[in-house]
């Protein structure tokens, strides 16, 4: 899985992921959304774990596929790079969305209470946080088994995607505020 690092040669950082990284990153989000939401309707039962679930689904992928290119990518290199493509590939989407920003607002986005970080954090969260109530109040094997996909997502986002296929290799790492949080910036 080589990714290119051209123009500007920066040892080990790519200008353009490789579509097997893409995939991987939306594949494990877009999973985790449908899973979670699955489990929430599941747990919940009736019209009202409809609703949450529904509602679930729709603020996560609102917040990961069009709040995001419109309010961080604009901020982000890859969005200004010629021929990059960046680890969610949604800096070709914001492009096509929004004018460029300013790429020294990118650490903006981990700035207040309902900034695109803690939105993002919150749509990795919410299903997890919903599934264990639902279980106390009615226990289901399928919603156990669906926390526990949704637990192994998470955990696999965290100790593989972030720091083996993403931020290793991600051009704004050392002014990213996710990767000084997870420590895997290099300043
Ligand atoms: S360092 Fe990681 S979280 Fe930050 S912009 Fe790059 S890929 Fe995204």
């Amino acid at each position: 899985m080589v990714g290119n690092t051209s123009p500007g040669n920066i040892p080990g950082m790519y200008t353009r992921y490789p579509a097997s990284s893409v995939a991987l990153y939306n594949g494990a989000t877009i999973a985790h959304y449908l899973v979670g939401g699955a489990g929430i309707i599941l747990g919940y039962g009736s019209w009202i774990g409809l609703l949450i679930g529904l509602l679930y689904l729709t603020f996560a992928l609102v917040q990961m596929y069009i709040l995001m290119p419109m309010k961080v990518c604009p901020n982000c290199i890859y969005y200004r790079l010629k021929d990059s493509l960046c680890i969610s590939g949604m800096n070709l989407f914001s492009r096509k969305l929004t004018p460029p920003g300013d790429v020294k607002s990118f650490s903006v986005r981990a700035k207040g209470a309902l900034c695109p970080n803690n939105l993002y954090i919150a749509a990795l969260a919410i299903p997890i946080i919903a599934m264990i109530p639902a279980l106390i109040i009615n226990f289901s094997v399928v919603v156990l088994i669906l926390l526990l996909i949704v637990i192994g997502l998470l955990v696999f986002r965290i100790y593989f995607i972030f720091p083996k296929v993403a931020c290793v290799h991600c051009r704004a790492k050392n002014i990213c505020p996710n990767a000084k949080s997870m420590k895997l910036n290099t300043n």
